[in-house]
């Protein structure tokens, strides 16, 4: 992979850009050949022309000239997805209205009304009237919005990405997390959800590389210091199945894949190990030239010579041949035991299966053309379709929605009839019932699950058969909402109780009423709103309903202030301790200060997030939050991807400043050999040598070995580090670890 991170200063005098511009442009034709057709080539080179003419005086962050970034986008649609002549000329196209004075009448004059509307589906929304929504959220509904009419701009929008990703070395350091946070959270997820493995791999990968460069090239560098041990050990297991193919006259291809970086960092934080115990850092891949009507039998012998040589793994069987997933995905996976008692797995397909798991939607229509085999995207885009058309439009938890029920893995759940029904993992029985029909979802008071009973919150597993046990008499209740992941049956929860809440809140409506007149003033906007404020409501709805389910009790009217016709609240005192204590910044005193935020670092109210616990020297970035001022989150703090792709424009560029009169307490893990004195070596070294303060420290031995907890005060991370690695030069020191105290 190339290394974005250190990209030579741009040195390219104008002779030499115009060269390398049209030697991209020839390469483009060159890849697009296989599918021009007369005339075609005519028009990609106005296309190309307009944007190179619109584009002329513009340039990227890395000094590069512009053009040069929507013919990256083009070869990707053509290389990696294997789009055709229309979606390269919208991909030539698709920052030119947003970024010049191109308007969408001009491309629909010259190319026609369909490339326009992919084009205007591929412009951002620039002017977002509402400042609480993200903008974020607004431009990927905006898209999908689109996508319903034509897939094609959903899989520019991932080139156009890809290739952001691609020269996001030379962005400004919150620009960078901002948009590799977005990647993982939104784009990988979709590539992934069209298919395109290799572009949702690459994704995390390059996301990783900015969210947490120290892991990444951490784990980047012990790949590449096994690989010699890797490849033998990969020749060694394909050996004895490669003679066997041979011998079965199979026509194929054999090789051992690394599995990416991201995938690889993930086990080792779920699992809790270290690189070297992450056992599938590879897959074997085995993929079948068959015809159409031997594909699965092929697959299926195919695994019974694997296994007749490596025994396999019972509980790790994937059989996507029967079952495909949503995104097309077909293949047979299995684990066996290899040489030395590895677990492997080992990836089973042909030629056309391969083709989809790598170029997804595009090539799906390849292969269906004249079959007559349902099309699962359309499927797909129908749910989106009846989402974006349920939706309020203002919706902030809208990514969050989408996330859950279109972008997660899903699962196969079977009705007693032996339908096959497609969920989201995480379904519940409830989920279930809402999708069999918003009839059955609304009466539905349990189910039976393989023929147990089970409640209606029940969480789905692939291949569980699922009856639904309905009554008359049930309705839809507010903690349903819990239980359910589709956006199916959220919406329709939520449009019930609303229903029942405006019925219910009529009569809260009328006691308010009545007290209102008792006061003597009237029931007008200006009034309820005070009333609302008061007790922290959203909604005259809200004050209404709670009124009537007696949540609220009225006695404090009694303290309002009465002036003419309007009411006013009484003054509430809020402590202000806590928000004194965050205020460290002085401006006079160099020394003192800690944290400088953006350009002006006047008194700024902030707090350390407990999610994360950061101290001085790591990566850090400022949130704005409703009402608790600034928060300080690691870059790598699980909620940092979710924060920073939903709410980016409430970002804050942080950085720290030395300081040596604030302490930060953390914690950290040691594991070594249980020995006579360990206790006093470690609080000599940590409290005498390097004079820091232990806060609390706790040693616990098992079978020769000891686990000690230190919490201790530490200036900065450069501190942190310090300790660390003298701890680690101890004998008998094992591992040392930093955690986040409680
Ligand atoms: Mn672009």
């Amino acid at each position: 992979m190339e290394n974005t991170l250190d990209i030579p200063k741009y040195t390219m005098n104008e002779e030499e850009e115009k060269k390398e511009i049209l030697r991209k442009y020839r390469a483009l034709l060159r890849a697009l050949k296989p599918k021009l057709k007369p005339g075609s080539k005519e028009q990609v080179r106005v296309a190309f022309e307009i944007a190179a003419e619109a584009h002329k005086t513009s340039r990227r962050k890395s000094g590069e000239p512009y053009i040069l970034h929507p013919l990256a986008v083009a070869m990707i649609c053509v290389e990696e997805i294997g789009l055709g002549v229309r979606s390269t000329i919208c991909a030539l196209l698709h920052d030119t209205v947003e970024d010049t004075d191109i308007t969408l009448e001009m491309i629909s004059r010259e190319f026609g009304p369909e490339i326009a509307k992919i084009v205007d589906g591929l412009t951002k929304i620039s002017n977002v009237l509402d400042a609480n929504s993200s903008q974020q959220a607004e431009n990927f509904k905006k898209i999908l919005l689109t996508l319903t009419d034509d897939p094609r701009v959903i899989l520019i929008k991932l080139a156009d990405r890809l290739h952001n990703m691609r020269t996001l070395g030379s962005m400004k350091r919150e620009k960078q997390l901002k948009i590799a946070s977005e990647t993982v959270y939104v784009y990988a997820p979709l590539a992934h959800r069209m298919g395109l493995y290799n572009i949702k791999t690459e994704m995390e990968d390059l996301a990783m590389k900015y969210m947490e460069p120290d892991s990444y090239h951490y784990i980047a560098e012990k790949l590449a210091n096994t690989k010699r041990e890797r490849t033998r050990y990969i020749n060694d297991f394909i050996r004895p199945i490669k003679e066997k193919l041979i011998n079965g006259k199979f026509d194929f291809e054999i090789y051992g894949r690394p599995k990416s970086i991201h995938s690889i960092w993930n086990k080792m934080k779920k699992k809790g190990v270290s690189f070297d115990e992450v056992y599938d850092l590879f897959a074997i891949r085995i993929i079948l030239n068959s015809p159409p009507e031997r594909e699965k039998e092929d697959c299926w012998k195919v695994y019974s010579l694997v296994t007749d040589e490596y025994n396999p793994s019972t509980e790790r069987l994937r059989d996507w041949l029967s079952n495909p997933k949503s995104n097309g995905y077909e293949a047979l996976h299995t684990t066996v035991m290899g040489p030395h008692g590895k677990w492997v797995e080992v990836q089973i397909r042909t030629k056309r299966m391969n083709d989809i798991a790598e170029k997804g939607l595009a090539a799906h229509w390849k292969y269906k053309e004249g079959t007559s085999e349902e099309n699962r995207f359309d499927k797909w885009f129908q749910q989106i379709r009846d989402m974006l058309a349920a939706q309020d439009t203002n919706s902030i938890d809208f990514l969050q929605d989408f996330k859950l029920s279109f972008l997660a893995e899903e699962i196969y759940v079977y009705s007693p009839k032996g339908d096959i029904k497609m969920l989201p993992s995480g379904a519940s029985a409830l989920d279930f019932a809402f999708a069999v029909h918003t009839a059955i979802g609304e009466k539905c008071i349990g189910a039976k699950v393989n023929h147990k009973l089970v409640p209606i919150g029940h969480k789905l597993r692939s291949g569980d058969q699922v009856e639904i046990i309905t009554s008359t008499k049930q309705k839809p209740k507010s903690e349903w909402l819990k239980m359910v992941v589709t956006t199916k049956a959220k919406s329709k929860i939520k449009d019930s109780l609303k229903e029942e809440k405006r019925t219910i809140a009529e009569e809260g409506k009328s006691i308010l009423q009545r007290k209102l007149d008792g006061l003597g003033v009237p029931m007008n906007q200006a009034n309820l709103e005070e009333i609302i404020n008061f007790y922290k409501l959203n909604s005259s709805l809200d004050l209404f309903y709670d009124i009537a389910v007696k949540k609220i009790d009225l006695r404090e009217l009694k303290d309002f202030q009465v002036l003419g016709d309007k009411i006013s609240a009484p003054k509430i005192v809020k402590p202000l301790v806590e928000e004194k204590a965050l205020t460290t910044l002085k401006k006079d005193k160099k020394d003192n200060e800690l944290i400088i935020f953006g350009e002006s670092s006047d008194k700024i109210m902030y707090s350390l997030a407990n999610c994360c616990k950061p101290i001085p020297g790591d990566d850090v970035f400022g949130f704005v939050t409703q009402g608790e001022g600034l928060k300080i989150h690691r870059t790598n703090c699980p909620n940092a991807a979710r924060l920073l792709a939903n709410y980016g424009h409430r970002v804050v560029k942080t950085k720290w400043v030395k300081n040596k009169e604030i302490s930060f307490l953390t914690g950290i893990k040691i594991i070594g050999l249980d020995d006579v004195g360990v206790i006093n070596k470690i609080t000599n070294l940590i409290s005498g040598t390097l004079k820091i303060n232990i806060n609390a420290l706790t040693i616990e031995a098992k079978e020769g070995l000891f686990e000690g907890n230190v919490k201790v005060y530490v200036h900065d991370k450069d501190e942190l580090d310090d300790l660390v690695s003298n701890l680690k030069a101890l004998p008998g020191i094992e591992s040392v670890e930093r955690y986040d105290t409680e």
